[in-house]
């Protein structure tokens, strides 16, 4: 495969490639553009190699423009399958990186492009030339593929309808994968298409935890592993179940152990707070630990300003992001969010306390009808004080817990124990632990790659008498 009559170099070496707003040409999609999609679909009607633009091409297009973007790939090959369609999908993210000059963030209905200005003072200024090298490396890596079409949209008014129609097809996928469940299956899968921006993250997909892009869920990961058992999709047989609330697996344990280079050990599928999933950047929300309540928000892509903590999105993601196995700051799929495991560890569903108000009302049908009203949203509550009495007056079952007359002040909440080793700190928690110079016990405490603020630092004597047990 030769890319020499491109103006551009192609190749994995620029994945990971950035273009700041000063050094964009133009862009496609992303947050402040309403319409833009990417999708994959098998088509035997296919006409190999050929490219179509409706709407303006980039040639056309004003310097530091902004502009929607529809990425519609059609797909041919006698072992095709519909169940592949997310797997090859998920590939435009990785194969518009390898493009020098192009930066290609999120997926499906969330997904934004920069050209850089370089790129294009270079001839890179046609969607003509994406599409060929999106067709050559589709075919290239992945022979299953024997012919291919690109389609974009880049009008406002073109992108409508085949973006209703992309909308229906995601829907369709979710809905289908909404029907199965952990317990229903013998095999799980992982997937490691992000480790050459998060190279210590693995997704491990199950029924009940689609991947934290959203756009692999475990149909889609179980035809792509039966094609290319030996690619980045994989089984992962559960083995024994360790924890079966926390979603503790043998066999999950050992993959991530292997997949990240021995960097994590243990994974708890079904919480954000203890040996969290760990998480690339690619997560379509995150849910996030409210010490101040002992609740959780979610906070997804979408969301203009900031969450109830005071943080946009882009800020907690910098905290999330990376492979990093981080407790209170959780890479999650909106999927996962109806899931009858939702982090059913930290206390499930009912510690949701703040939505952003377009995530709430999309996912309104998949949480249970009698707390929907009850989970605040920022037209409801502006800040962490005006929160605790909106829950109260609202009746959110989060007011009778200990743990939130513990996080208000009103209790003392009973000590918990944790384990001596390997117990985690939330992030935003308020209280640190740090054993006395010389001290016995207590916890290793290792930091990597962490940025902290703190507004006071209290260094209380430790009390040495063993903590009780859970
Ligand atoms: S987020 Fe997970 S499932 Fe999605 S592409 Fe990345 S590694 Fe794969």
């Amino acid at each position: 495969m030769s890319f020499s009559d491109m103006p551009v170099d192609v190749g994995p070496v620029y994945e990971g490639e950035r273009i700041r707003g000063n050094q964009m040409y133009v862009e496609l999609g992303g947050p402040k553009i309403d319409k833009k999609f990417e999708l994959v679909r098998v088509n035997p009607k296919v006409e190999d190699g050929k490219v179509t633009i409706h709407g303006p091409d980039l040639k056309d297009m004003e310097q530091g423009s902004r502009h929607p973007i529809g990425i519609f790939v059609e797909v041919a090959g006698k072992e095709l399958e519909e169940d592949l369609e997310a797997v090859f999908e998920r590939r435009i993210h990785e194969f518009c990186n390898f493009v020098n000059g192009i930066m290609h963030l999120n997926q499906r209905y969330t997904n934004w492009m920069r050209v850089s200005i370089q790129a294009f003072e270079k001839g890179l200024n046609s969607l003509q030339q994406l599409g060929t090298i999106l067709i050559r490396l589709f075919k290239a890596e992945l022979p299953i593929i024997e012919k291919a079409q690109v389609t974009f949209y880049t009008d406002a008014k073109e992108i409508e309808e085949p973006h209703a129609m992309a909308m229906n097809v995601y829907n369709a996928r979710d809905e289908r994968a909404r029907g199965l469940h952990d317990e229903d299956v013998d095999m799980y899968y992982g997937c490691v298409l992000c480790q050459s921006f998060a190279p210590t993250h693995a997704c491990c997909i199950t029924p009940d935890r689609t991947s934290l892009c959203g756009s692999i869920n475990w149909f889609d990961a179980r035809a792509a592993a039966k094609v290319d058992p030996k690619g980045p999709l994989f089984e992962v047989p559960p083995g024994e179940c360790l924890n079966e609330e926390a979603g503790e697996f043998a066999g999950v344990n050992e993959m991530i152990k292997k997949r990240s280079l021995g960097e994590i050990e243990r994974i708890y599928l079904y919480s954000g707070m203890e040996f969290p999933h760990t998480s690339c950047g690619c997560f379509e929300a995150i849910d996030f630990y409210i010490p101040e309540i002992n609740g959780h928000g979610i906070i997804d892509r979408n969301h203009e300003g900031t969450a109830i903590n005071g943080l946009p999105f882009s800020a907690m993601a910098n905290q999330t992001g990376g492979g990093k196995q981080m407790a209170g700051f959780n890479g999650i799929s909106i999927q996962y969010i109806g899931s009858p495991k939702y982090q059913q560890y930290d206390g499930g569903i009912e510690t949701i306390v703040w939505m952003g108000k377009g995530l709430k009302d999309r996912v309104a049908d998949l949480i249970p009808a009698d707390l929907v009203d009850k989970i605040a949203t920022e037209e409801d509550v502006q800040d962490i004080n005006g929160l605790q009495a909106w829950l109260e007056e609202n009746k959110h079952p989060i007011i009778e817990t200990d743990g939130y007359k513990a996080a208000i002040g009103g209790e003392e909440e009973e000590e918990e124990e944790y384990e001596g080793e390997g117990a985690m700190v939330p992030m935003g928690t308020q209280s640190f632990m740090i054993p006395g110079a010389g001290g016995a016990g207590g916890f290793k405490v290792i930091l990597k790659n962490c940025k902290i603020h703190a507004e006071s630092v209290i260094i209380k004597k430790l009390d040495t008498k063993p903590r009780r047990k859970k």
